[in-house]
């Protein structure tokens, strides 16, 4: 098994382990900011859909079979980037995570299906919003500069609320 696999699980199983025992108070206050994550991924994605990115990318996909997920995927994911991506995941979808994780065969995301990401796009990696390297301009990029500095907000809520403070 990769080093990048061992560790994305280890991430996977403190961010399952988090969740256990969590109080109503702190659910309620990081559910706000997770939605908050999602909302700025879909205004990066409404950016991406206006610019032609997401047709350009669709059409793109029998041909280039995600390349971008292969060669490009985040290998860093920390606790709170699962944290995120399993906070409203049913059991069966976690244990079949972790076990599409401990057996890619292959160097590329282990997330990665033949028909797209095991994720789905509210549930995806705020990293994996760094998306369309194929077609991306200058402003896309910009912007995705600006929603960073929120994106980073967001998760340092997180943070205290469930890893620093609990
Ligand atoms: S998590 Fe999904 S979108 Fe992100 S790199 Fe892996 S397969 Fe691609
Ligand atoms: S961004 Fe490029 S490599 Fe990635 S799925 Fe779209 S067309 Fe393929």
């Amino acid at each position: 098994m990769n080093r990048f696999q061992t560790d994305m699980h280890n991430n996977l199983r403190l961010a399952v382990d988090s969740l256990q025992g969590i109080s109503e108070k702190s659910k309620m206050d990081l559910e706000t900011w997770i939605k908050e994550i999602i909302s700025l991924k879909y205004q990066m994605e409404t950016l991406a859909d206006q610019k032609g990115y997401s047709i350009n990318c669709k059409r793109s996909i029998p041909i280039c079979k995600g390349e971008c997920c292969k060669w490009h995927y985040p290998r860093n994911l920390t606790h709170v980037d699962f944290f995120i991506a399993i906070f409203n995941m049913g059991e069966e979808q976690k244990a079949l995570l972790s076990k599409k994780i401990l057996g890619a065969k292959y160097d590329h995301c282990p997330m990665l299906l033949k028909t797209g990401c095991f994720l789905s796009f509210e549930q995806r990696p705020v990293l994996c919003t760094n998306a369309y390297p194929c077609f991306s301009d200058h402003s896309y990029w910009i912007e995705k500069e600006k929603k960073n500095i929120l994106f980073k907000k967001a998760f340092d809520c997180i943070l205290k609320i469930k890893f620093i403070s609990d």
